[in-house]
This record gives structure tokens, sequence and C-alpha cells, in this order.
């Protein structure tokens, strides 16, 4: 299904790269442990299928192109409404059905959360997801819900390449502006205006992503760690322990699916969570900390200097006018 539209950017590739990067973010930050087998599984399905037989368009395009897909979605979430029904759709078949195992219930709480999770990846909700977690992260005692937790990753991990190296990020941009610029040749044979970006002769790339990365990924990046750390910090001893691996979890709790009742190695070593208050200087990118916070639990954040760098090559692109 990914490849059926043979597009530049959204394919396999950026849907194992998702899956990737949601991965590591799991096992990097420790979340894992604050989460279910079944969470976990389904937050991985969730990023696997998120792009599920995308068209290579946007949904503005099919809106005023008036595709089927918006017909029968009444132009909301259309792609994203597509991507999982499809990808539902291929579990059914017995042959691909990785969930025939799960009981009835497990089902039902799999699917519910990947829905949830892969209708979050639709960016016209972006501002207000953002918002509401900001929102809920000022409360004394925020209690942040599993599903909106996991949609907030998954959005961030979906937006991820301008927070990776810039030999990365530079190929995903170059991928997403062909798909955008075929779309722009689409909407002028049809005669229909052109959307942003689309259009491959007035387009100014560095600056779009100046604004891209200051404006979506900067932002989402800071508030998801935020998020990260009041979760954690209640778990810190066993999101700190040296076994931050999926497998390791599997083995550890293969018996008992709650986070608080794992066994917590004697020896918790600081890998994945920094508690320092050096490092403090670095969430000055970041979003105001909410005053509730403990104050000395924080994650690595190593995507502020990838962003920073990235951000500068732009602006020296910009001025050269390339
Ligand atoms: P996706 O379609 O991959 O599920 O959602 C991510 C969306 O983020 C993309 O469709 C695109 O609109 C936006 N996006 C991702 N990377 C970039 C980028 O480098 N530049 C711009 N301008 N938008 C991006
Ligand atoms: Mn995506």
């Amino acid at each position: 299904g990914y490849c059926r539209f043979r597009n530049p950017y959204h394919n396999n590739l950026h849907a194992a790269d998702v899956a990737q990067t949601v991965h590591h973010v799991l096992c990097q930050t420790g979340l894992m442990h604050w989460l279910t087998d079944l969470e976990i599984f389904a937050t991985l399905v969730a990023a696997l299928i998120h792009d599920y037989e995308h068209t290579g368009t946007t949904n503005n395009f099919h809106v005023m192109s008036g595709s089927d897909t918006a017909m029968l979605y009444n132009d909301r979430a259309v792609l994203e409404n597509h991507h999982i029904s499809a990808a539902f759709r291929v579990l059914k078949d017995d042959d691909c059905n990785i969930l025939q195992n799960l009981s009835r219930d497990e089902y039902r709480e799999l699917r519910t959360l990947i829905i949830d999770m892969v209708l979050a990846t639709d960016m016209s909700f972006h501002f207000q997801q953002l918002k509401n977690m900001k929102n809920l992260l000022t409360l004394a005692e925020p209690n942040v819900e599993k599903s909106k937790a996991l949609s907030l990753v998954l959005h961030c991990c979906d937006i991820s390449h301008p927070a990776k190296k810039w030999d990365l990020h530079h190929k995903w941009t170059m991928l997403l502006l062909e798909e955008f610029f075929r779309q722009g040749d689409l909407e002028r044979d049809l005669g229909l205006p052109f959307s942003p970006l689309c259009d491959r002769n007035n387009t100014l790339v560095a600056e779009s992503q100046i604004g891209f990365i200051e404006f979506i990924v900067e932002p989402s990046m800071a508030v998801c760690a935020d998020m990260l750390e009041v979760i954690l910090a209640p778990i810190a001893p066993i999101a700190n322990n040296n076994n931050n691996s999926l497998s390791s979890k599997a083995i550890s709790s293969s018996t008992n699916d709650d986070a608080n009742t794992l066994n917590v190695p004697e020896e918790a070593s600081c890998e994945a969570i920094v508690c320092e208050a050096a490092e403090e200087k670095s969430s000055s990118a970041g979003t105001e900390k909410p005053t509730s916070m403990p104050t000395r639990f924080k994650i690595k954040k190593p995507w502020i200097t990838c962003l920073a760098e990235n951000k500068k090559i732009w602006k020296e692109q910009a001025v050269k006018g390339e």
C-alpha cells in the first residue's frame, strides 16, 4: 500500500523511519516503562500504518478536488481516516492478521489507541493538540492520558526529520518538496490554485523550512519533552535503568504489565535520563516550565543542537538565495 502511488516522501521508508524514531523515544527516555505491552505494540503499529496508502497529495488537495476519499470522510482528516481504515482492512486478511491472538478486549483497546494516535497526525490538529497539552502541564498535578501522550509522541516523530542531522533532514526535505511540487503540477493541470509550497517555480525552500522548524517542530519537541518529564518523574528509578530496550522489558514484565511493579535493578545507571542542574540550560528553547514540575528531573534533548544547526544552514542558504 505504501508503494501504490510511488510517492517520493510518503512511502514505506517514511513509515519505517517514523516507527524507528518512536521506538528510539520509547527506549531512550524510558517511556516504555510507563506503558503496558499492549500500549507499546499499539504505538509501534500506529507508527507503521500512519500514512498507509498515502496518495502523495494533501488533505487540502483531496477536499479541493472533491476526491472519492474526501467524499467518504466528509472533508475531515481525509487521509488519516483512510490510512487507518485501509490498514485495518489488511489486518482482516488471515495471512496478515498480526492481531489474531489478542482477546476481544485487547483488540478493542488497541484499535481505539491506534485510531486516536493516527488521527492526531493530521496537521490541522497540531496547534490545538499542543495547546491542550501545554495547558494540562500547567496544572498542579497533571494527569496525562496515555492516548494523549502517545499521540503527541507519534506526531513529534512524524515531523522529526528537522530534529536529526543535516544530511538526513536535507534528504527528507527534498523528497517532501518533490511530492509537493508534483501536487502543484496536478493543481495547475486542474485549474486549481497552488497549495502552499506546491508551486515548483515560486517556492522559497530555505525560508519555509526555517518557518517550519521555528513555528512547528521546536514548539512540538519542547512540549513533548515537558510532558515526558512530567510523566517519567514518578517512575524515574525504573526509567533510569540501564536495560532500556523493549526486549529487556519483554523479559522483565512478562508476568506483570504494571510499570510500578517492575523489578528495578540495584545499580540503576542514568544513561537515558539526566538529572543534573546543568541540563536546565538546554531547555531554554522550550516552553515555560510548569511550576509544579519536579525541577531536578530532565530528559536528554539531543534534538536541540540539530534543530539549531539545521536552521543555521537554511539561513545561510536563504542569504545565498539558493
Ligand atoms: P504526515 O503527512 O507525514 O503524516 O504528516 C507530517 C506533515 O508535516 C507532512 O504532511 C507535512 O505537511 C509536514 N512536514 C513534514 N516535514 C516537513 C518539512 O520539512 N517541511 C514542511 N514545510 N512541512 C513538513
Ligand atoms: Mn507521516
